[in-house]
C-alpha cells in the first residue's frame, strides 16, 4: 500500500489470481487484516481455503485490488485480525481508505445475494455489471446504497447536537436518518430534527456526501438553520440533544467522518 496513491472503482472478474494484485479477504463483512494492520498476503490465505466470490474492484496507484469474500460461518482464522474503517482510518492512506469502503460494501453485497430473491436459486457474478444475476429468472442485484440525510442545525453561535446511547461517554454529533421511499434528502433531513429534537429548521444548505461502510450508506450532509420550537430529545434513539456554543464543544465524532468535517468547517467560519 502506497501512500497517496489513488484508488479508482472499477469491476472486472478476468485475471483475479494475478500475483501481484492486493488483496482484501472479508469473511462475511468482515475484513481480515495481519495483526500489523497490514492486508494478509495470499499465503496466509490458503488456510481458509476457496472463497465464494473473487473478483477485481478497482486499482490502487495502477495496482489491482482484489476483493475475496469467503462465508461469515467460517472462523477467524489464527494470525488474523478484524480490520475495520474507524480503527484504520488514520493508519492507513487515504487511498487504501477509499478501497476498503468500496470492498466492505461489496463483500456485504455479495454476502446477501448467494441466492436469488425472486425464485431462490444460487446466484452468479454478471460478467458486465456490477450486479449478481440469477441464471434461471434472470433477476439482477445491484449493490445497495442506503442514503441518510445527516445536518448540523444553527442557531446564532450555537450548533445542534445529540447523543445516542452507544456513543462513547460525553461525545455528541450530528442528527441523521435514513432516507424514506418517497422522500427527499432535504425532507428526511426536516422529519428526522422534528421527530428527534421537536424543532423546525430552515435554510437547507448542501455540505457534502460521503461514503459510509456501515453497512452501506451513503451519507448526505446538510447545515440548516433553526426555525422555531422547543428542544426535547424526541425518540429512544436520542439519549439528548442540546445546543453547545462554537466555542465549547462536547467530545466530537470520529475524524473521518462527515459529522466531524461539518462541525470543523462551521467552527472554522468566522462568528456572525
Ligand atoms: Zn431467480
Amino acid at each position: 500500500m502506497s501512500a497517496g496513491a489513488d484508488f479508482v472503482p472499477s469491476y472486472a472478474l478476468e485475471n483475479v489470481h494475478d500475483a501481484a494484485a492486493l488483496v482484501f479477504p472479508f469473511a462475511g463483512s468482515r475484513l481480515l487484516i495481519a495483526p500489523d494492520a497490514a492486508l494478509p498476503c495470499a499465503v496466509d490465505l490458503r488456510a481458509l481455503g476457496e472463497p465464494f466470490r473473487t473478483f477485481c474492484f478497482g486499482t490502487l496507484g495502477g495496482q489491482k485490488c482484489v476483493l475475496k469474500v469467503w462465508p461469515s460461518s467460517r472462523a477467524i482464522p489464527a494470525g488474523f485480525e478484524l480490520g475495520d474503517y474507524r480503527f484504520l482510518w488514520g493508519r492507513w492512506p487515504e487511498g487504501c481508505l477509499a478501497a476498503l469502503v468500496r470492498a466492505r460494501q461489496l463483500a456485504e453485497w455479495a454476502l446477501c445475494n448467494r441466492f436469488c430473491g425472486i425464485c431462490g436459486q444460487p446466484m452468479d457474478l454478471s460478467q458486465t455489471d456490477i450486479a449478481c444475476l440469477c441464471p434461471a429468472c434472470g433477476h439482477k442485484a445491484y449493490p445497495r446504497i442506503s442514503p441518510v440525510a445527516i445536518g448540523i442545525v444553527m442557531r446564532g453561535e450555537e450548533i445542534l447536537l445529540a447523543r445516542s446511547p452507544h456513543f462513547v461517554p460525553g461525545m455528541y454529533s450530528a442528527l441523521a436518518g435514513f432516507v424514506e421511499a418517497g422522500e427527499s434528502a432535504e425532507e428526511c433531513l426536516c422529519r428526522e430534527i422534528r421527530e428527534e429534537a421537536g424543532i423546525e429548521i430552515c435554510n437547507i444548505r448542501y455540505f457534502g456526501s460521503q461514503s459510509w461502510p456501515y453497512p452501506h450508506s451513503l451519507m448526505v450532509g446538510f447545515i440548516a438553520d433553526y426555525r422555531c420550537g422547543e428542544l426535547s430529545a424526541q425518540t429512544s434513539e436520542i439519549e439528548d440533544v442540546a445546543w453547545f456554543r462554537r466555542d465549547a464543544l462536547p467530545v466530537l465524532p470520529h475524524p473521518g467522518s462527515i459529522a466531524r468535517r461539518m462541525i470543523e468547517h462551521i467552527c472554522s467560519q468566522r462568528p456572525q
